[in-house]
């Protein structure tokens, strides 16, 4: 599988402002094509290939007076931006049409000046882990590096981030066998577990093992409430409205930072204890609760499932994903009748009882259903597919600074993560 690995990064004073030149003719080259791609389903022409963009948009751009200063960078780092572009467009087609996983994708945006700033180097760009260990870039310099430990191999690209509180990192795409962290097999046979994502506590496992959401979810979001309201109020383009901008951005930094931290915790427990684990699928809970409620715990999900897996998978555990359609919730596990609480009402009740004189725990029950289905899937041989499709490397998240303890400071590519096999067991209704 192919995982990031990402470290603080040093640049000297010339080497940020070859940097930013850098970042800045990468976001031109990708909002020329985002532009040049609008432009020609406004007017109704057929879509500019790749091959067109590159011709018109870098090499001929780079004769023009406006655009010369293209020439300054790395002409490779420029064609992937322009990859980037492509790539985004690709996955808001695949979207539309329904052949991607997860939420529906607008058409790809501008990039701003004021967001993360990256440029990404492929292996052509000829960038180099050099053997003093900074790291080479093309028309940049040798930077400095802070190694909180080693790469596996040899790294098939690098994205080059900047935050928007200025700190800088490197993100290097490498490839690791599944069960490299190996720790051998769990002797107790019911060292499994099902994943009830939670709507009031984060997760509930076995027995009803509660992993609950931690205060500072709630206590960080009320902090980005505030100072984004403050920086709604400032005066646009002020001096002021930039440091309110920061403020956001520096509590954007720390919200990702603790949950980052917090789920590797979780994570690191769950696959110590248990050999197999059954998650439902997600979606439907988090969207149950409308858009407007979109949480710092509803963000938390996506990356736990992420890590989870792909922790799993490195030490040779049993991972799979319980059809989101699957109805955790309503089955009795006791009797398999459909009922439990639905709907949005059903989402208050916290017990329930069934016509066979089974008493519930929302949620425990949830998971044992879960864990029941995950295990059918397994036996029928349905889990465990590969899923090897897209190409989209996405530098994932910014604000861990470079942390010693191991495994602290990786992300898997969430592009080519496993994926079970959909096949519920029970129709949904
Ligand atoms: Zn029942």
């Amino acid at each position: 599988m192919l995982l990031r690995y990402r470290f603080r990064l040093y640049p000297t004073r010339p080497q940020r402002i070859a940097l930013s030149r850098a970042f800045g003719c990468a976001r031109v080259v990708f909002n020329d094509t985002v532009a040049a791609r609008r432009l020609a389903h406004a007017e109704g022409l057929p879509y500019p290939t790749s091959a067109t963009l590159s011709k018109r948009l870098i090499t001929e751009a780079k004769r023009t007076p406006e655009r010369a200063w293209l020439g300054e960078v790395s002409a490779v780092a420029l064609q992937q931006a322009l990859a980037d572009a492509d790539q985004a467009f690709r996955n808001f087609f695949a979207s539309l049409k329904g052949r991607r996983q997860g939420s529906r994708m607008g058409p790809p945006r501008f990039k701003r000046r004021t967001g993360t700033q990256s440029i990404r180097f492929t292996r052509n760009a000829r960038f180099e882990v050099l053997a003093n260990g900074r790291l080479h870039l093309p028309k940049v310099g040798d930077l400095k590096v802070a190694w909180s430990r080693d790469l596996p191999s040899k790294p098939s690209s690098v994205t080059v981030l900047m935050s928007p509180t200025g700190k800088y990192y490197a993100s290097f795409v490498v490839t690791v066998e599944d069960g490299t962290d190996f720790p051998g097999l769990l002797a107790d046979p019911e060292a499994e577990t099902g994943i009830d994502l939670g709507l009031k506590d984060f997760a509930v496992l076995r027995g009803g093992k509660v992993i609950e959401n931690p205060r500072f979810f709630a206590r960080l979001e009320q902090k980005l409430k505030k100072a984004q309201r403050a920086l709604s109020r400032k005066a646009k383009g002020s001096q002021n409205q930039a440091k309110a901008r920061l403020q956001v951005a520096k509590i954007h930094e720390r919200v990702k930072q603790a949950r980052s931290d917090w789920i590797d915790k979780q994570v690191k427990t769950i696959v110590a204890e248990n050999q197999g684990i059954y998650v439902e699928d997600l979606g439907v809970k988090s969207l149950s609760r409308g858009r407007h409620s979109k949480s710092i715990q509803d963000a938390a999900f996506g990356m736990f499932l992420t890590r989870l897996e792909s922790k799993a998978n490195r030490a040779g555990r049993t991972f799979v994903r319980v059809d989101r359609f699957f109805p955790s919730t309503r089955l009795c596990s006791a009797c398999g009748a459909l009922t439990g609480p639905r709907g949005l009402e059903g989402l208050k009740v916290r017990a329930w009882a069934c016509g066979c004189g089974a008493f519930h725990d929302r949620d425990a029950n949830a998971e044992i259903n879960i864990r029941r289905e995950g295990k059918r899937m397994v036996a029928e041989g349905h889990s465990d597919t590969r899923n090897a499709s897209g190409q989209d490397v996405r530098p994932g998240t910014l604000g861990r600074p470079g942390n010693p303890r191991k495994g602290k400071n990786e992300e898997p590519d969430r592009s080519r993560s496993a994926t079970a096999d959909r096949k519920p067991g029970i129709p949904a209704h």
